[in-house]
């Protein structure tokens, strides 16, 4: 359906994140929002489940059921389960009814391969898709925290996601960036790791990301919390609970930050001295679920002496950035900015 202005109403932003997927429809904004998680059935191959559901079944499944997260670490281990994947959420998306094919931009994570930046464009063309665009992710996620590009110099954008962190400074000559494998799981894991360490206590990656988000800090909280912990005593076999308090994980949780932050430095080392400048007047922005982890904003502000913000909505940015996109690179950027 085209407008006065020629404009497609029925443009789709994908975010294929290594945690969620979304889809962002202009005019409608973010419309689904699920895990990027399969469920498999490990003897005859067939999936059994997509999305939520097939999170669901994590830990209450038979043996022969598992979970796999395609997307983990931001390559994609398995084609032909993404390709299921996108083709299922953008059909839940857009429903069966549409007359017009859409076009969609899909955001891949950054450090994907040509080939795998391949197999999702036909993986889109083959789900319906009438143009796509694969993009970058720092720039998705520069529109969608409300930087315009058409004008940006020297923004930094630090993406955090699920199993990669990406850092970019947006110019016009387009981004300079660096993608690590260090990013929200990174912090599950290393909280994993702390309690089976120093407390003798097993728990899974699910109770690692809970304690992260409830209690977690990168920087000192001004006041101590505390959460109870179930989980295994790694002496007796038996399960134990303890109380755990958030200066413990700021002991868990310095490794991973710490290593956030220095690609930060890294990467502003590596920024012609212009650039520079600009950043250090505008500041460095935040998106994507990791940076709400307690305090990682503020250590990346006293690391660097720059000022660091926390985008406004920070896990969807990303989807609402790449369906914008779509705007821009046909030149009717002048709405790009508003209406989300
Ligand atoms: P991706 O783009 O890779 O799909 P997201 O941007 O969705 O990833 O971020 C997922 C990560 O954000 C996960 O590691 C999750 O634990 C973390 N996360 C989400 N909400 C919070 C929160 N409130 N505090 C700390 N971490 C969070
Ligand atoms: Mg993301």
């Amino acid at each position: 359906m085209f407008n006065m202005f020629g404009m497609s109403s029925n443009d789709i932003g994908i975010d294929l994140g290594t945690a969620s997927i979304l889809v962002y429809i202009k005019g409608k904004g973010v419309v689904l929002k699920e895990p990027s998680v399969v469920a498999i059935d490990r003897d005859t191959n067939r999936i059994l489940a997509i999305g939520e559901e097939a999170r669901l079944m994590i830990g209450r499944t038979p043996g022969n059921i598992i979970a796999i997260r395609p997307l983990r670490h931001g390559v994609i281990s398995d084609y032909t389960v993404t390709e299921k994947m996108l083709k299922y959420f953008i059909n839940k998306a857009v429903g069966k009814k549409t007359l017009l094919r859409p076009r969609i931009a899909v955001c891949i994570p950054s450090g994907a391969t040509e080939v795998e930046r391949k197999a999702v464009e036909d993986a889109t063309y083959q789900a319906g898709a009438k143009e796509v665009s694969i993009i970058e992710e720092p720039v998705a996620a520069a529109i969608g925290a409300g930087i315009d590009i058409s004008k940006a110099c020297g923004n930094m954008i630090v993406d955090i996601g699920g199993g990669t962190t990406d850092i970019a400074v947006i110019s016009l000559g387009g981004p300079v960036s660096t993608s690590i494998k260090v990013a929200g799981d990174d912090f599950d894991e290393a909280v994993v790791r702390y309690m089976r360490k120093k407390h003798n206590l097993l728990i899974g990656e699910r109770t690692g990301e809970d304690i992260k988000i409830q209690i977690g800090a990168a920087y000192r909280r001004p006041e101590v919390l505390t959460m109870e912990v179930r989980g295994r005593n790694l002496v007796t076999g038996l399960p134990k609970t303890i109380v755990v308090t958030s200066d413990e994980t700021l002991e868990a949780l310095q490794e991973p930050a710490m290593q956030i932050v220095d690609a930060v430095h890294n990467v502003l080392e590596r920024t012609p001295p212009e650039l520079a400048a600009d950043i250090y007047d505008r500041g460095i922005v935040f998106t994507g679920g990791g940076s709400l982890i307690y305090g990682l904003d503020q250590l990346c502000q006293e690391k660097t002496g720059i000022t660091t913000m926390i985008a406004e909505a920070p896990l969807t940015a990303v989807a609402i950035g790449t369906g914008k996109f779509i705007e821009f690179q046909n030149g009717d950027s002048a709405d790009a900015k508003k209406e989300y």
